[in-house]
């Protein structure tokens, strides 16, 4: 970028003004920013570090929020250091502009989904504006447009190939109110939708599916790999992918030469131990095998279970119900007969839908064995004790096989392999690993999404609409009003189409995807974004990912996160990129809170407006006291704060500093007005410092002169300043590196602008120079248009954002200073200032880069250097 030329300056620039006024000034750098195209992308150069800032990108509600602004703020802050580290960086943005709240706003407004959308794409692209984001803007995808969803329905048509997408009736999630099914991952622990918040019904139906369980060890083990990831969020991931190494066990039914009943244990050291086995209610099997005289409990048993869902079944704190069958089992280790029960805490969906009880070693299998009077066999004895009872409780831990026949005396973890390898020889055992994960459901019975580029022909099956034929493009003017079944069913033109195979009539699929779809691989496509043959070039993957910073929502630490991690291995081993993980450093920022006001009695959330007597706050309906709480912005809640009208009173930098000022970035932040007003007036000191050292130095000139060092001769105040100077440059600059902590960098910057007010005017130029060359430069990410306007004010070449990120002096760091002597074949030839505290290596260094050793050395490395600390360096030339 070429300095600004006068004729081209923001009108406020150009004055000496003595206020800070944000509102006028950031619009115009905004505008200049946007000009020059500052924030382009540039491809790395050879000798150049490629960085990509990714925040995840929004849904287009039309409304930007306080999370928002966070995500958005802390990805921008890291971006813009990178860039001044000097990484070619990537900091794009998008649109998850598929989903149901436009279908449901077009319904209830009835306008067309894609305008509704459109619209609120540019608005808040708008809103975005305002911030003073370092995006590049060319680069923005929106997954609701045809150039996009082509490819997604291209992606999709992959896996299809890769036999990773397929069809299945299977029992299904079904959301009530949004009349769709959902993912495992949609469901929360309650049972409840996670967008409507319906409680989820079951049904059968003939859905597609992408297999991600092909990929359970991959997804696991590899999160190994993701060190820069929160703990929690790979904890997360790994429990949701539920990986349990165990074996089935084969048990035969006494009287039912047939039947044989498979359980998948992670115990086979207790195989001695069993004294039940439990059948799911709806296990195939329990017709078969209740005897008369139980089917009636058995029936009323299956109705009362059919009413819980599958959390509370298996809920810790509830107590485990069940029924005998009147059936046995018989244990193919002893071949012992033990009861077969039926019990509503094993699920048919889950493993074989059948479990062994051994009280004596599993706390729950103990509790039920207690209520329903089963026997208790002890079979590992605790080490180190004689005997264990089980009159308390199970005993879970290691321990020695007892009562186990040929295994006594192993241990329990040599049993396990032992007992299932003496069954897998008897044909009753087989090592199994199991998985709690799911293949994902993707099928939507909704109009705005990806219409899923299948054709169904009667003879020739599901056959994949052929890739020249892409986009499957979605019609418009569809009925949306019709509930159940998706509306595209209703469209016989659009439905109807010949089969791309054999040419006889076939129907289009009329499913569209999730729109999980659709951003499991947005973060490929920045990295290629206008490429009209591919969705992306494999070779322009590898240039800019993995991402190396991603930053978003807790929210997303399953369900987006996993996916995406999915789909980068499956496009790998189709040989599509190279990367083998999409993400290479995740930050979690935490919500946005906002001072909540809600009546304890009613449960009823008050707008802060209409709150009686803010000092001992009251219901304005009842005069009830109310509590005042922080809760996450919400409508419902009335305690948002609208970001533009934050920006509107102190501007886009306070409103920033704010943010990344009052909590790390990880945890929860509270807001505060009377912080962000505090926020505001260090920008108003530092404007003040800034506007009093170009007016007592030549003005608009300082930082373009050229200076030559810093000068060896320092006043006191002059190498106090220079040490607040680096102490700051190094504080900054860590808190922007790994662990980012931009709360404790703004408290460094605060400490710099106290130690330089009043002092700076009084230190010599070079000094004055570097204080405020530092001071602007580490301020430029966070508070990016102030920084740029005192940039211009003090002479500054070029944008603020283009200079090199300040290295600091670690000699500037040492607040004492000693003579060193410089001896050249033990002749003293000279004295350089050098830090107190140096060890020998620095010693060393600094008296080689003196002059002295320059005059007398001549370029050439000394044969032998001799140093004494505190004293002196002596160099013999070779
Ligand atoms: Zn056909």
């Amino acid at each position: 970028m070429t300095a600004p030329q006068s004729s081209s300056m923001p009108e406020s620039s150009s004055g000496l003004s003595d206020r800070y006024d944000p509102s006028l000034l950031e619009e115009q750098w905004q505008r200049k920013w946007e000009q020059e195209a500052l924030y382009q992308t540039q491809d790395p150069r050879p000798d150049q570090k490629a960085f990509y800032a990714l925040s995840m990108f929004p849904y287009p509600s039309g409304s930007l929020h306080m999370g928002h602004v966070r995500n958005y703020v802390i990805t921008d802050v890291i971006a813009r250091a990178q860039r001044m580290r000097g990484d070619a960086v990537l900091h794009p943005m998008g649109w998850d502009a598929f989903g149901l709240p436009a279908e449901n706003a077009a319904i209830e407004r009835n306008v067309d989904p894609g305008v509704w959308t459109d619209r609120n794409i540019d608005q808040m692209r708008s809103q975005l504006g305002r911030l003073g984001l370092s995006i590049d803007w060319s680069r923005e995808q929106a997954t609701c447009h045809e150039d996009y969803y082509r490819w997604t329905q291209w992606l999709f048509l992959e896996l299809h190939s890769a036999g990773l997408a397929y069809q299945k009736e299977a029992t299904v999630n079904w959301d009530p109110i949004d009349q769709t099914v959902l993912a495992n991952e949609q469901v929360d622990s309650e049972g409840r939708s996670w967008r409507s918040g319906a409680l989820v019904e079951q049904k059968n139906l003939t859905q597609w599916f992408l297999k991600i369980t092909q990929y359970a060890d991959a997804l696991l083990e590899d999160l190994d790999q993701l060190q820069g990831w929160p703990e929690r969020v790979r904890t997360m991931q790994a429990n949701w992918i539920g990986r349990s190494i165990g074996a089935e066990i084969d048990f035969q039914v006494e009287g039912h030469n047939d039947a044989t009943i498979t359980v998948f244990t992670t115990r086979a050291d207790t195989l001695f131990g069993v004294s039940y086995v439990v059948l799911a209610p709806e296990h195939p099997l329990v017709d078969a095998l209740t005897t008369a005289d139980q089917k009636e409990s058995v029936e009323a048993f299956r109705d009362l279970v059919s009413d819980l869902s599958n959390d509370e079944r298996t809920a810790d704190d509830r107590p485990k119900r069940g029924v005998a069958t009147g059936a046995e089992a018989v244990n193919p280790a002893n071949g012992q007969k033990v009861p077969i029960w039926v019990a509503d805490y094993v699920l048919a969906g889950y493993g074989t839908g059948a479990v062994m009880g051994v009280p004596a070693h599993d706390e729950r299998d103990f509790r039920f064995a207690k209520t329903y009077e089963l026997p208790v066999q002890r079979v590992i004895q605790m080490d180190g004790t004689d005997e264990h009872s089980n009159d308390g409780e199970a005993w879970t831990g290691p321990g020695t096989l007892v009562n186990s026949g040929a295994f006594d005396g192993q241990s329990n973890d040599q049993a396990k392999q032992a007992i299932t390898e003496h069954g897998a020889t008897k044909g009753w055992a087989r090592a199994k690993r199991q998985y709690r994960l799911r293949d994902w459901l993707i099928s939507r019975q909704r109009y705005w999404g990806c219409p899923i580029p299948i054709i169904h022909c009667a003879d020739c099956g599901a056959q994949p609409v052929p890739t020249d034929q892409l986009p499957v493009a979605l019609p418009k003017d569809v009925n949306l009003a019709g509930k159940g079944g998706s509306p595209l069913a209703a469209l016989d033109d659009w439905v109807n189409v010949p089969c791309p195979i054999c040419g006889k009539p076939a129907r289009r699929e009329t499913d569209t995807m999730d729109t999980f779809m659709c951003s499991s691989w947005y973060f490929l496509r920045f990295a290629d974004p206008q490429n009209s043959d591919r969705p992306f070039e494999s070779e322009a993957v590898k240039k800019w990912l993995p991402v190396q910073q991603y930053v978003g929502g807790i929210e997303h630490a399953i369900l987006h996160l996993l996916y995406s991690r999915f789909f980068t291995k499956a496009l790998k081993d189709r040989g599509l990129i190279s990367i083998n993980e999409p993400f290479e450093r995740l930050l979690t920022q935490g919500m946005v809170q906002g001072v909540t006001y809600r009546n304890p009695r009613t449960g009823r959330y008050v707008a802060p407006a209409l709150v009686v007597d803010p000092g001992t706050p009251r219901d304005p309906d009842d005069g009830e006291e109310l509590e005042v709480l922080f809760e996450k912005m919400s409508k419902s809640k009335h305690n948002g704060v609208d970001p533009a009208l934050v920006i509107d009173r102190y501007g886009a930098d306070t409103a920033r500093m704010f943010i990344l000022f009052k909590a790390p970035p990880e945890k929860d932040l509270e807001w505060d007005d009377a912080d962000v007003e505090g926020q505001f007036r260090f920008l108003q000191r530092l404007w003040r410092l800034v506007d009093s050292v170009s007016k007592m130095t030549a003005p608009d000139q300082l930082l373009s002169n050229d200076v030559s060092g810093i000068p060896a001769e320092l006043s006191e105040s002059e190498t106090e300043i220079r040490r607040a100077v680096h102490l700051a440059i190094q504080a900054v600059s860590d808190d922007l590196s790994g662990e980012f902590q931009f709360n404790t960098a703004i408290s460094e910057l605060m400490k710099l602008s106290n130690s330089l007010s009043g002092a700076v005017l009084d230190a010599s130029r070079p000094v004055q120079v570097e204080a405020m060359g530092a001071l602007i430069r580490l301020l430029a990410p966070f508070a990016p248009h102030l920084a740029e306007e005192f940039w211009f004010r003090l002479g500054g070449q070029g944008s603020v954002h283009l200079q090199t990120w300040p290295q600091h002096d670690p000699a500037a760091l040492v607040q004492d200073t000693v003579d060193l002597v410089i001896q050249i074949k033990g002749k003293v030839r000279g004295t350089i200032q050098v830090p107190a505290e140096c060890d020998k290596d620095t010693l060393e260094a600094l008296a080689l880069a003196s002059d002295v050793a320059k005059r007398w050395l001549e370029g050439k490395p000394p044969r032998r250097v001799i140093v004494v600390p505190g004293k002196l360096v002596n160099l013999v030339p070779s």
